[in-house]
């Protein structure tokens, strides 16, 4: 049992919070949104006026916030987080942000001999839910060997993609390829049901053959399709195309950056920021599904 500071309790923070509760852990939680903070003290979370004073007498931090800014905001600067740790905390960063912002911070926690990891998930709010998520993680092995008993209590399969910055590289990757595959499964439901196939026989049907992906597999963008995804409530929860939008945007810097050709990945963005542009920010990012379909 650890004492944890968790702090970034939305969509998918709240539950992986949860499940730290859950493993016996003892959690101190902290959100500016009350209520999120609220749902988890009703577990058995405790809770304090700020991040600063959340994370007094912490082993191990944890933060699950929206972007780099954010992370930035919570972590550096005179009054940030990393000025008050005592040396030798153990603080994992599991938002998605740019390789550098993470590296940034890694060197700031060093020079203040802080063990930082980049620990950027997959496996969406269910993962979150269940346990069972994915961590990819970027950082020194020692540091790596030390986060990975807290991250067992929330996920499955825990890598080590290597030095500070690999997890995030790593995500990014993901998530660009995710985007792409949302977009074409999105595209080929929509042919489909304008030739009058049922949506769901044609999903059966591409998941036993040559174009079956993770998008059809769990999580069908196809209202009514697939019970318990955010398709079949309204595209409520889930994950934002904001957030979709904002990890394309991480991949198309970070490939001018290393001038890498990225021609589906630039289309994937264009997509996505087309519908959050039609006021769709706040929907499960498989909305996408409503460019190719009225409703
Ligand atoms: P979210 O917007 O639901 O939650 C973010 C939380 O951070 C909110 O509750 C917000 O109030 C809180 N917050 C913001 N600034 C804060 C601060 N300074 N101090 C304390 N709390 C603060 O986002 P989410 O869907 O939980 O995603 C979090 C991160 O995980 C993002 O980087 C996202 O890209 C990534 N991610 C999300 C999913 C998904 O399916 N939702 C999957 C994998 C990765």
């Amino acid at each position: 049992m650890a004492k944890i500071t968790f702090i970034g309790l939305g969509n998918m923070g709240a539950p992986m919070a949860s499940n730290l509760l859950k493993a016996g852990h003892d959690v101190t939680v902290f959100d500016l949104s009350q209520p999120a903070v609220e749902a988890l003290v009703a577990e058995g979370a405790s809770t304090a006026d700020s991040g600063k004073a959340a994370a007094e007498g912490a082993e191990c931090i944890i933060t699950m916030l929206p972007a780099g800014k954010h992370v930035e905001a919570v972590y550096l600067g005179e009054d940030g987080l990393l000025s008050a740790l005592p040396e030798g905390t153990l603080v994992i960063d599991s938002s998605t942000i740019a390789p550098e912002t993470a590296r940034a911070v890694a060197e700031a926690a060093a020079a203040r001999r802080l063990a930082f990891i980049d620990a950027p998930v997959s496996g969406g709010v269910g993962g979150a839910k269940a346990g069972t998520l994915t961590f990819i993680c970027g950082g020194e092995e020692d540091t790596f060997n030390r986060a990975k008993p807290v991250l067992e209590g929330m996920g499955k399969n825990i890598f080590h993609a290597g030095p500070h910055g690999a997890g995030q590289v790593a995500k990014i990757c993901n998530n660009m390829m995710l985007a792409i595959l949302m977009a074409g499964t999105s595209e080929a439901l929509a042919l489909g049901a304008k030739n009058g196939l049922d949506p769901a026989v044609l999903s059966e049907i591409m998941k036993q053959s040559s174009g079956g992906n993770w998008a059809l597999n769990v999580y069908n963008p196809w209202p009514g399709v697939m019970e318990g995804v955010p398709a079949s409530r309204e595209y409520q929860g889930g994950f934002l195309v904001n957030l979709m939008t904002k990890d394309l945007g991480l991949a198309f810097d970070n490939a001018v950056k290393n001038q890498a050709s990225i021609p589906m990945g630039s289309l994937a963005r264009n997509l996505f920021q087309l519908h959050a542009g039609q006021g769709n920010g706040e929907l499960d990012f498989s909305s996408i599904l409503r460019l190719y379909k009225a409703d």
